[in-house]
């Protein structure tokens, strides 16, 4: 089982705790716990973590554990604030103010119950109202603020019942509220206020019976003992010693066997109590001397100092006043380390919750900086593409005619071996031509410079869109334009220079310059049995030249060649 359980995963551990929470046997619950939370923490899985972390708080603080279940509340609440676990906020909240509570940090108990309360109406959740109104009450229970507490519990008791809120959370008030009866009842005594002390007695009594009741039906030994302790203790105070002492046995003879020892130690000494009210103070001494051994050894100070002023009273009135002084004594000497001691936790753990808020910080602080360097990252690419693209333009730019945007020399310069190389290898057919503008030179005499700019322009849109797109189109300079016609036997070269020249032709030169007139001649020559590229020029050249002396707009040579 224990051997399975290293292995096992997230959720079967919280499984475990919570069966584990379920039957009482918070130890084991402890147990499995922690380690489904250190399981969650070294996965990274922060609300499985929290989850963990709560059941882990609330079995600690059932074992008395209060510093450790403190601390584990502080670190709950700083995973489930980021996660945005507003109600797992709540819950923690009070967990922790109980904690608090329990060490003396009252203070920081009713801030931690402020916060909790504030959400919780926010949240409009009834359960987390309930618990943390009841926390609430039992904070000033704690403070012995008895009257303060009363409205809280009363509330919380409303809402448990007119809200159908469950088992564990009618079971927790209606033994808070018996337990309040018996701190309220002797401080209403106390102030003389007898009828009113007899009137929350016999309610607490009743709240203390349904307690029992409802532990023993859900077969809780932990609930059964705490409330049978509350129950025992109020019966003492109504006077019926004999149940008293059943409900009391109970509760010590359930928390012995389970290891309940803070439950074990309270039912202790409401035996001491019980027997006072009795009027048998031997008894009574006898008692609060074992209360006494086991509030030392478990460590439960608030017990030690009252039980210290309990055995001051009791022997200074059976007249043993040197005991009485020590007591009187030890009460002071230990009341000064308690709030030294109480000081030190609250500093401690204030520390604790630095530390973590710290760690936070740290963390959001590392997510922001993680966020910037893929945002940097994102903007160095950005600039990067910004480069290229303009390296891109500047390489067209040197390789591109500015008057008509076609390739210039250079380009073709560079590609045309290639082009040559390609068919000779592929033994694919390469033709080129060279268009040439007619008496260009009468073009620029009479219409102007401009103009001549525009038929040059114009005359590139005709050959550009009048050519495949493979086929590489270049202004070689002046008014001499260079056409490669890839993957082209010579007859469909001649058919697209033909087309081209009818085009120019017939293209309405007079929007330019009224009675503006524009022809071109073209000098064609094949790939085929050439060995370069330069020859292949030479051939087309030769070719224009045959076109100009033959009349000029003309393609060269023609048809009849092939
Ligand atoms: P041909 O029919 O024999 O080719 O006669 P042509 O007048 O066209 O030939 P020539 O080589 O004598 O003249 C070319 C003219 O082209 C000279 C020049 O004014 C003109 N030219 C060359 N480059 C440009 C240019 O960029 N813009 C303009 N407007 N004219 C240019
Ligand atoms: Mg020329
Ligand atoms: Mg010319």
């Amino acid at each position: 089982m224990t051997q399975s359980a290293t292995t096992v995963d997230v959720p079967s551990l919280l499984h475990l705790a919570e069966t584990a929470r379920g039957c009482g046997d918070y130890k084991l619950g402890v147990a499995h716990s922690q380690q489904a939370a250190d399981l969650a923490a070294l996965q990274g899985a922060d609300a499985l973590q929290a989850n963990a972390l709560r059941l882990l708080a609330m079995q600690l603080i059932k074992l008395g554990e209060y510093e450790r279940a403190a601390r584990s509340a502080d670190l709950a609440i700083s995973l489930l604030e980021p996660l945005g676990d507003e109600a797992g906020v709540c819950k923690m909240l009070t967990f922790r103010a109980q904690a608090y509570s329990a060490l003396g940090l009252h203070e920081e108990a009713l801030t931690s119950l402020g916060t909790g309360l504030e959400l919780a109406q926010r949240l409009g959740d009834n359960l987390l109202l309930f618990w943390t109104l009841n926390r609430i009450g039992t904070s000033h229970c704690d403070m012995t603020d008895w009257a303060q507490a009363d409205p809280f519990l009363r509330h919380a008791h409303e809402l448990a019942i007119g809200q159908d809120l469950g088992g564990e959370a009618t079971f927790c008030i209606l033994n808070n509220l018996a337990w309040h009866a018996q701190g309220y009842v002797m401080h209403l005594r106390a102030l003389g206020e007898v009828s009113r002390a007899e009137k929350k007695l016999l309610a607490g009594v009743d709240h203390g019976r349904q307690a029992v009741d409802a532990a023993r039906a859900a077969g809780h030994p932990f609930r059964e003992a705490i409330s049978s302790g509350s129950l025992g203790m109020l019966l003492g105070l109504a006077g019926d010693y004999q149940g008293a002492a059943e409900q009391i046995d109970r509760a010590l003879e359930l928390s012995a066997a389970h290891g309940y020892r803070t439950v074990e130690l309270y039912a202790l000494k409401s035996t001491a109590d019980v027997s006072i009210l009795r009027g048998d103070l031997p008894a009574a001494i006898a008692r609060f001397t074992q209360v006494l051994d086991l509030a030392t050894q478990i460590n439960e100070p608030y017990v030690v100092l009252a039980v210290h002023q309990q055995l001051s009273a009791a022997h200074e009135r059976i007249g043993d006043y040197r005991t009485a002084l020590r007591h009187y004594r030890d009460y002071h000497r230990i009341e000064r380390t308690v709030n030294t001691a109480a000081a030190e936790r609250r500093a401690k753990l204030l520390t604790h919750r630095f530390e973590l808020h710290n760690a936070q910080l740290a963390a959001d602080k590392a997510r922001l900086e993680a966020r910037l360097a893929m945002l940097r990252s994102h903007e160095l690419e950005a600039e990067k593409q910004a480069l290229q693209m303009r390296a891109t333009e500047l390489g067209r730019d040197a390789n591109t005619d500015p008057l008509t945007g076609l390739w210039n020399r250079r380009h073709m310069d560079d590609q045309f071996p290639h082009l040559f190389r390609r068919a000779q290898e592929t033994g694919r057919p390469l033709c080129v031509a060279i268009g040439d503008l007619d008496r260009f030179k009468n073009v620029n005499d009479r219409f102007g410079h401009a103009a001549g700019d525009q038929v040059l322009r114009q005359l590139a849109a005709i050959l550009r869109g009048g050519c495949r797109p493979g086929d590489l189109v270049a202004r070689m300079g002046g008014e001499e334009f260079f056409l490669a016609f890839i993957d082209t036997e010579f007859p469909a070269a001649r058919a697209t220079c033909e087309r081209l020249r009818k085009a120019v032709e017939d293209y309405e030169w007079g929007a330019i310059r009224p009675d503006l007139a524009v022809t071109v001649s073209f000098g064609l020559a094949a790939a085929t049995g050439i060995d370069h590229h330069d020859q292949l020029l030479d051939d087309a050249d030769i070719s224009l030249y045959v076109a100009k002396r033959a009349g000029r707009n003309r393609v060269a040579p023609p048809m009849t060649r092939t």
